[in-house]
C-alpha cells in the first residue's frame, strides 16, 4: 500500500479524499493556491505544497506543479477528485512517466471516454443503448439544422468536450437549433477550449439515473447500483438520492451489466460513473462516462457501507476488488443536498464573500436518520469568485425515502449560514414538494415546478401558528429575563396579560396564553384566535441562541433566530419571515402606521451581480418584447443572459460592453 498520496484538489473533495487516506493510515499531501493558503483542505493534510495564484489555470490545473510537488515531497499517488485534472489524459500519462500512481483508471478509458462523441462511438459498439443522434461535429448552423430536421425535434446540441452541465442547448425548432448551435459552442470555447459540438434526440421527460461502477487491474468490475439525479437546475444536478424511486430490480441490472460491459470494454480500473438517460417507459440510454469519483458518490457509500475512495486507493495500489457483485446490496435510502454559494432569490446567481457564520448540523445519528456532511469549508472561509460555488453537500440516510426527506428537511432547517447568499431555502422548500415526495420526477422538474424562479416558501397556515408560537416564547423569554433576575423559580412573567398579536409579515396570528410562561428551559402553553384547543410549546432556546430547537404540540421544529428592528427574522422550511409580538393594543396601533414601500426599480434593468458587461442587445427607444434578451453579463466565468420581463421600451441606455458593474448598478432604463 502506499505511504503517502497527494491530493490535487481543493475543497471538500479534497477533504473527503484525506479521511479515507488518514483511516488507511496514508500520509497526506494538499496543494493550494494563494487564495486557499488557510483552506480546510491544507490544515487536514500532513503537508500542503504552494501551487501557484488563485486562478485555477494557473495553479490547480498545472500539471507540472503537481508532479513538483509530488517529488517535493515524495508522494507516490496521486488522488485528483473531480474537476481540474481529474479526467485529463496528459496529467494521467506525465504521472505515468514519472511512476507515480494515478488514484484513477487506465491513460486508454479516459482517453475513450473524455469525448463525448468518442465515447458514444464506444458505447455502440459495447452494445450500450446510446440516445439517437449524430455522431460527427458539426461545423455550421445550416448543418445543425439538416442534421435537427432528421433526428426530429426536440433535440439537444451538446459540447463534445462539455461537463458540469455546459454547453449544451434544446431546440424544438430550425430557429432555436441555429440559435443554440451558435451559443453552445461559444460556451463551449470558453469553458472547454474546444468548441465541437454535436446532436442528439432530445429525450423528452427524463429522468438521470447513473450506475456506480467499480474495476480493478485483474479484469474483474461490478457495479455498485444507481443514484438517480433528475433535480437539476440547467443541467446541472442539485439534489441526488439512492436508490432511484423509478427503478424495479430487473432494470436496476440491465442497466448495472450494460455499465459493467462498457467499463470491461476500456479495461476500466477504478471507480466510475456510467449516465444514463431513462424515459418514462424505462428505456435507457448511455449518454456518457465520468472517468472519476463523481459528486454525489456519498449517497451510494451510504446505502451500501462501501468506502469508494478507500476501493480507488486500494485498486491503483494493485489490491484486487475485494467486492463481489453478490455482496452490493441496498440498505435504506439516502439524498444528497449540494449547499451552493447562490442566491436562490435572484434567479440562483453564484454570490460571493465571507462566512461569517457557518454552523452545519451534527453528523451521525439522529432521531430516525443520519447525516453527513461533506464540506471544506468553515465559519471564516472566503467564498471566491476562483471556484465552484459549491460549499457542502449535505447527505442523509434513513430506512426509507420518506424518512430521508423528513431528516433531510430537518437538518436543512438547522444548517446556519451568514454572510453569503445561499441555496439552502429554496432546497427546503423543495422537500416539502408533493410532486418531490411522491417521486415523480424528470430533469425539468425545477423548471416545471418553479417556473417564474423562487421567492420563498409560502407561509401556510400550519406555518403561521408555528412560527407564531416560536416568536412568543422567544419574545416572553426576553421581557421575562427584562422583568426578572432570571432566576426560574421566581416562576411566571409578572405581565398579567394573556393576549397577543404576533406579526408575522403582513399576516397577525393571535395568541393566547392561558397559563403563564417558564423560560429556560421553556415552558408555554397557547392557544390560536378563536381556537380553543391548547398546544404546548417547549424548548431549552436561551437568549442569544441562534437556532430555536423545540415542540409545538406535536411537531418537533428547528427554526433559525436573526435579530430584526422590533423583532426576530425566523427562517424555516424555506420560509422567511420576520416577527413582532404585539400587546393587541400595540397592534391596533401598528395597524394605522402607514406602510413604508421600497424604491420603485421597475422601470430599471439592474446587474444581478457583479459582473463584467458581455453585451448590450437592445438600443435607446427600441420596443422590446417580453422574454427578449436585453444584455448579457458575465460572473463566476458564466454568462447570464439578462431578459425583459415585460413588453416595455428602452428609454436611456447605463452601461456598455466591457463595463465592470457592481451588483444593482443600473444598466439600462425603461419607459
Ligand atoms: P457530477 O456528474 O459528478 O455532478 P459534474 O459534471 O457536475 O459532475 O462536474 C463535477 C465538477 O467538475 C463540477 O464542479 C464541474 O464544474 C466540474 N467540471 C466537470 N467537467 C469539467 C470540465 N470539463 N472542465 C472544468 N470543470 C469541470
Ligand atoms: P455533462 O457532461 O455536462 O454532465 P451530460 O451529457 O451528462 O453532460 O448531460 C447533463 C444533463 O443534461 C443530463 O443529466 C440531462 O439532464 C441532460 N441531458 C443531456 N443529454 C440529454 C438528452 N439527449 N435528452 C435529454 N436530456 C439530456
Ligand atoms: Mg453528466
Amino acid at each position: 500500500m502506499f505511504k503517502k498520496i497527494l491530493i490535487a484538489n481543493r475543497g471538500e473533495i479534497a477533504c473527503r479524499v484525506i479521511k479515507t487516506a488518514k483511516k488507511m493510515g496514508i500520509k497526506t499531501v494538499a496543494v493550494y493556491s494563494d487564495a486557499d493558503k488557510d483552506a480546510v483542505h491544507v490544515d487536514m493534510a500532513d503537508e500542503a505544497v504552494h501551487i501557484g495564484p488563485p486562478p485555477a489555470a494557473q495553479s490547480y490545473l498545472i500539471i507540472e506543479r503537481i508532479i513538483d510537488a509530488c517529488k517535493a515531497t515524495g508522494a507516490e499517488a496521486v488522488h485528483p477528485g473531480y474537476g481540474f485534472l481529474s479526467e485529463n489524459a496528459k496529467f494521467a500519462q506525465r504521472l505515468a512517466d514519472e511512476k507515480i500512481a494515478f488514484i484513477g483508471p487506465n491513460i486508454r478509458a479516459i482517453e475513450a471516454m473524455g469525448d463525448k462523441i468518442e465515447s458514444k462511438k464506444f458505447a455502440n459498439a459495447a452494445r450500450v443503448n446510446t440516445v439517437p443522434g449524430h455522431l460527427g461535429v458539426i461545423e455550421t448552423p445550416d448543418e445543425a439544422v439538416k442534421i435537427a430536421d432528421e433526428i426530429g425535434y426536440p433535440v439537444m446540441i451538446k459540447a463534445s468536450a462539455g461537463g458540469g452541465g455546459k454547453g449544451m442547448r434544446i431546440a424544438w425548432n430550425p430557429e432555436e437549433t441555429r440559435d443554440g448551435f451558435d451559443r453552445a459552442r461559444s460556451e463551449a470555447r470558453s469553458s472547454f477550449g474546444d468548441d465541437r459540438v454535436f446532436i442528439e434526440k432530445f429525450i423528452v421527460e427524463p429522468r438521470h439515473i447513473e450506475i456506480q461502477v467499480l474495476g480493478d487491474k485483474h479484469g474483474n468490475a461490478i457495479w455498485v447500483n444507481e443514484r438517480e439525479c433528475s433535480i437539476q437546475r440547467r443541467n446541472q444536478k442539485v439534489i441526488e438520492e439512492a436508490p432511484s424511486p423509478f427503478l424495479d430490480p430487473e432494470t436496476r441490472r440491465a442497466m448495472g451489466e450494460q455499465a459493467v460491459a462498457l467499463a470491461k470494454a476500456v479495461d476500466y480500473e477504478s471507480a466510475g460513473t456510467v449516465e444514463f438517460i431513462v424515459d418514462k417507459d424505462k428505456n435507457f440510454y448511455f449518454l456518457e462516462m465520468n472517468t472519476r469519483l463523481q459528486v454525489e458518490h456519498p449517497v451510494t457509500e451510504l446505502i451500501t457501507g462501501i468506502d469508494l475512495v478507500e476501493q480507488m486507493i486500494r485498486v491503483a495500489a494493485g489490491e484486487k476488488l475485494a467486492i463481489h457483485q453478490a455482496g452490493v446490496g441496498i440498505d435504506g435510502w439516502a439524498i444528497e443536498s449540494r449547499i451552493y454559494a447562490e442566491d436562490p432569490f435572484r434567479n440562483f446567481l453564484p454570490s460571493t464573500g465571507r462566512l461569517v457564520r457557518y454552523r452545519p448540523p451534527q453528523e451521525g445519528r439522529h432521531h430516525g436518520y443520519t447525516v453527513r456532511n461533506d464540506t471544506g469549508v468553515t465559519e471564516g472561509s472566503e467564498i471566491s469568485i476562483y471556484y465552484d460555488p459549491m460549499i457542502a453537500k449535505l447527505c442523509v440516510h434513513a430506512a426509507t425515502r420518506e424518512a430521508a426527506i423528513d431528516g433531510m428537511s430537518e437538518a436543512l432547517d438547522a444548517f446556519y449560514i451568514d454572510g453569503i447568499q445561499h441555496n439552502i431555502p429554496f432546497l427546503s422548500d423543495l422537500m416539502r414538494h408533493p410532486r418531490w415526495r411522491e417521486g415523480r420526477l424528470s430533469t425539468g422538474f425545477i423548471a416545471e415546478e418553479y417556473p417564474e424562479g423562487f421567492h420563498g416558501g409560502h407561509l401556510h397556515a400550519d406555518a403561521e401558528r408555528l412560527l407564531a408560537a416560536v416568536a412568543l416564547s422567544i419574545d416572553l423569554t426576553y421581557r421575562f429575563r427584562l422583568d426578572n433576575s432570571g432566576e426560574r423559580q421566581f416562576g411566571a412573567p409578572r405581565d398579567p396579560r394573556s393576549e397577543w398579536v404576533v406579526r408575522l409579515g403582513a399576516h397577525e396570528v393571535v395568541v393566547r396564553t392561558p397559563s403563564g410562561f417558564l423560560p429556560a428551559p421553556i415552558e408555554l402553553d397557547v392557544a390560536f384566535g378563536d381556537d380553543p384547543e391548547i398546544v404546548s410549546v417547549r424548548s431549552d432556546w436561551t437568549p442569544g441562541e441562534v437556532m430555536w430547537s423545540g415542540s409545538v404540540g406535536e411537531d418537533r421544529l428547528t427554526v433559525q433566530v436573526r435579530p430584526a428592528l422590533n423583532g426576530y427574522r425566523l427562517t424555516w422550511q424555506g420560509i422567511t419571515v420576520t416577527a413582532i409580538v404585539l400587546t393587541p393594543r400595540q397592534a391596533e396601533l401598528a395597524r394605522l402606521m402607514p406602510e413604508k414601500l421600497p424604491p420603485d426599480t421597475s422601470k430599471m434593468l439592474l446587474c444581478p451581480m457583479p459582473g463584467l458587461v458581455v453585451s448590450i442587445n437592445v438600443e435607446e427607444g427600441q420596443e422590446v418584447k417580453a422574454g427578449e434578451v436585453l444584455a448579457i453579463v458575465e460572473a463566476m466565468k458564466m454568462e447570464n443572459v439578462l431578459r425583459a420581463e415585460r413588453d416595455l421600451v428602452v428609454s436611456a441606455i447605463k452601461a456598455k460592453a466591457g463595463d465592470s458593474l457592481a451588483v444593482d448598478a443600473v444598466i439600462m432604463e425603461f419607459e
